[in-house]
């Protein structure tokens, strides 16, 4: 694992973090499931761009 490799993973593990710690609130992707993402990690669209949601474990 190089740097590089790190710096591409630490945002985004911080947003899957968030994103499923926000699905412990909001069993789905509504418009208040986005603001309790944004309420634990503000710029959160930024990693969002570098994962895409299909990728992450699925609740619903
Ligand atoms: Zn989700």
């Amino acid at each position: 694992m190089n740097w590089r490799l790190i710096h591409f993973a630490m945002p985004t593990i911080d947003y899957v973090v968030a994103h499923e710690l926000a699905h412990l609130r909001e069993m789905n992707h509504s418009p208040r499931f986005w603001d309790v993402v944004r309420s634990v990690l503000p710029d959160y669209e930024r990693s969002r761009g570098v994962l895409k949601d299909d990728v992450l474990p699925v609740f619903e």
